[in-house]
């Protein structure tokens, strides 16, 4: 099976390298390379049977041929063909060659659309086949594999290549699941499942061997994620928090309101996990707004108070000086100082910070990528925090992680995955969940307007402005042309302040001003020195000004609907009804769909399952951040069925085979690792 395809009846050179770009190294690639479908053309009938525009396959003989040329670059080729009971005209355009490789007197199978007209009968070719011997057949008179393919390769190739490479393991194929799986849940044997999942006798053996190639699959994912689980559970942490939670206890008390039921279970997990020896791997997961801010700085005291030092690392500059600041503030009175780290902390100051890191006299350290820096090295990191994880590669975690010795680590996220996801994305990962808003809470009221609607939009936050409320309105901004986006963000706020909103204090906020110009503006717009803040999307991800009652996203089919359920979580953080204008002429069905399930519900939970549902999993997860591995054959959103039965027997197998020393493990941990070993950034442990 680990054999270079290039060993192949039929495989040059070319062909290989063509096979190459789809990942096709070896036979085993090959063989699983599954068909993305199957046409059954095992029913034997003569023409006359079908209609007009029916797909049929037929059996004949071929009677005589002719090529026509009606206009430059086109060749009609016109077989006549008889099936026992009429005679037909089997129709290839552009392939003079079948001609020759269809003598009259020929056996064949042709598979195509029917044309009926004039009293005859033409069939539009679609494939065909010499019909020499009952177990040759490969394109017609049976089911067909119908393969993903590129430019060089055609079907009829890959199905004879296929064939030669099953042809080549027949009788020598070794099992892989373990004999009680494939006993328990009726999967079929692997070689035969081979077989059927390529040229299968039946569809339902079709069916049969590809449930047993995605529990294959899914299983041996689960299973890497199981194990590697179980090894840092068996872990021990080098530390333990000592002290009373003094620190925690007197924080709570100074709080202005109290943990919602919510909270406080999250938090009992969460210093549950602290108190273990072996090291947490949580994600926090809580709809924006939900207050997981306030848990990671319980954490965080937790951490002080036993001795040992803390980190949180936001994704953007923004958000790590908003977390400095709140937790500076909040801070104070415990006399625990905070310090903060960005790419914009000036040199001097950061050579200090660095030293008092490393000695330890910095318990609690924000910041946001350059907290991973080479030279950032501390005394005793003892929790790890990550905010708004979705927007950090897994490396970068993991590279917070090493700067402690086997650190607590919390992930924290308001991208809601859909359970399906968060079980293959985060296998290796205790799940805590924030279901609840703090009280007094008002659903944002959003809706979809045009932009002629835009006089009224600004009528909307003159009315709020002068209740005393604040506004945002966000432009977009697309990577490719972040220099004329900034612009357009320029240009309206100046537009604005001198028309629409002269009367009010118009703040602009975008990702090339300098650090320092960003915290200015952030600062008055907390202290209400701004009334309407027009900003790019630099505002997305945690901010946190609770008198911003009003979102006014322009050109809103431009976003997809994370991010648009993001910038909607900037406001409905106070008791106050907050609103959310989505402004667009939309131009897709899709991005209809988006403004849609936008006005339809504010439930974060709910907009990711259907954004999983209109984009597929690859797609909502983004290829770069979430790293979701590169399934042959399951679909996480069909096969979820098989998805957990593959994460129970995967448990249960880690359970029973602690050491991974039973001489399944050693088959089955091998090839996991092949196949998602390197595929890494999908792990929550580093
Ligand atoms: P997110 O989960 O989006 O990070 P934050 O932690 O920024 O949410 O919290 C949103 C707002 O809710 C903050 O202003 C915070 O002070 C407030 N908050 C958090 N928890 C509570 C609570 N239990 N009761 C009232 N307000 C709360
Ligand atoms: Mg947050």
């Amino acid at each position: 099976m680990h054999n270079s395809v290039r060993y192949l009846k039929m495989v040059g050179p070319r062909r290989a390298a063509a096979l190459q770009k789809l990942g096709i190294n070896t036979v085993a690639d090959l063989l699983y390379h599954f068909p993305r479908r199957y046409d059954d053309r095992s029913r034997l009938l003569p023409v006359s049977a079908y209609g007009q525009g029916e797909t049929a396959t037929v059996r004949g003989t071929v009677l005589a041929g002719q090529d026509l040329k009606p206009r430059r670059g086109l060749t009609i080729t016109k077989l006549a063909v008889n099936d026992g009971m009429n005679i037909f005209y089997a129709v290839w355009y552009n392939q003079p060659y079948v001609k020759k490789n269809l003598p009259p007197g020929a056996p064949v199978l042709l598979t195509g659309k029917i044309e009926k007209g004039f009293g005859a009968t033409q069939l539009k070719v679609e494939d065909y086949e010499l019909d020499d011997g009952e177990d040759r057949l490969l394109h017609a008179g049976r089911i067909v594999p119908v393969y993903p393919l590129t430019g060089q390769l055609n079907q009829r190739l890959l199905r004879s290549v296929v064939k030669a490479a099953l042809d080549s393991i027949a009788g020598r194929v070794a099992e892989l699941l373990p004999a009680s799986l494939l006993e328990n849940h009726s999967l079929m044997p692997r070689e035969r499942a081979l077989f059927q999942a390529h040229f299968p006798d039946t569809m339902e053996d079709a069916g049969q061997a590809r449930r047993r190639f995605i529990f294959e699959e899914l299983f041996l994912f689960q299973l890497l994620l199981a194990a590697r689980r179980q090894g840092v559970e068996r872990q021990k942490k080098p530390f333990h928090y000592r002290g009373g939670g003094l620190l925690v206890k007197r924080f709570l008390k100074q709080l202005p309101y109290s943990l919602t039921a919510a909270q406080e279970r999250v938090w009992a997990e969460i210093s549950g996990d602290m108190a273990e020896p072996a090291p947490m791997c949580r994600l926090l997961q809580g709809d924006v707004g939900s207050g997981k801010t306030v848990i990671c700085a319980l954490a965080l005291l937790k951490a002080v108070d036993g001795g040992l030092q803390g980190a949180l690392m936001a994704p953007t500059e923004i958000l790590a000086e908003q977390h400095y600041l709140n937790l500076k503030k909040s801070f104070a009175d415990l006399g625990v100082p905070v310090c903060l780290l960005t790419g914009s902390t000036r040199r001097q100051e950061r050579e200090e910070l660095l030293e008092q890191v490393r000695a330890g006299a910095c318990p609690v350290v924000v910041g946001t990528h350059a907290l991973i820096q080479e030279g950032v090295a501390f005394k005793n990191l003892a929790l790890a925090v990550i905010d708004e994880q979705h927007r950090f590669g897994v490396r970068q975690r993991a590279v917070l992680q090493y700067k402690g010795r086997l650190p607590d680590t919390l992930v924290m996220t308001a991208t809601p995955i859909p359970r399906t996801l968060a079980l293959t994305l985060y296998g290796d990962l205790d799940i805590s969940v924030i279901d609840e808003l703090p009280p007094g809470r008002r659903p944002v009221k959003t809706y979809a307007v045009s932009r002629r609607q835009l006089g009224r939009v600004y009528r909307l936050i003159e009315e709020q402005v002068g209740q005393g409320r604040q506004a945002y309105i966000v432009c977009p901004l697309v990577e490719e042309s972040e220099k004329m986006d900034i612009q357009a963000a320029v240009e309206l706020a100046a537009s604005l302040s001198e028309k629409e909103l002269e009367n009010y204090r118009v703040g602009l906020l975008h990702g090339r001003l300098k650090a320092d110009e960003k915290e200015a503006v952030m600062a008055a717009f907390r202290r209400r020195e701004i009334d309407v803040l027009v900003s790019t999307t630099v505002i997305e991800v945690g901010v946190d000004v609770p008198g911003a009652a009003v979102m006014v996203i322009l050109d809103a089919d431009r976003f997809g609907l994370a991010q648009l359920h993001q910038l909607r979580g900037r406001v409905g953080r106070s008791a106050h009804q907050s609103y959310c204008i989505l402004v667009s002429n939309p131009g897709t069905e899709e991005a209809k769909a988006r403004l849609l399930a936008m006005t339809g519900t504010g439930d974060g939970f709910a907009l990711a399952e259907e954004d999983l549902r209109l984009r597929g999993p690859g797609e909502f997860c983004g290829t770069r951040q979430s790293g979701l591995p590169d399934f042959k054959i399951a679909d996480l959103l069909r096969d979820w069925e098989l998805l957990h039965l593959a994460r129970a027997e995967a448990q249960r197998w880690v359970e029973e085979d602690r050491f991974l020393q039973k001489p399944e493990s050693r088959l089955l941990m091998p090839e996991a690792e092949a196949r998602f070993g390197k595929a890494e950034n999908y792990l929550g442990v580093g």
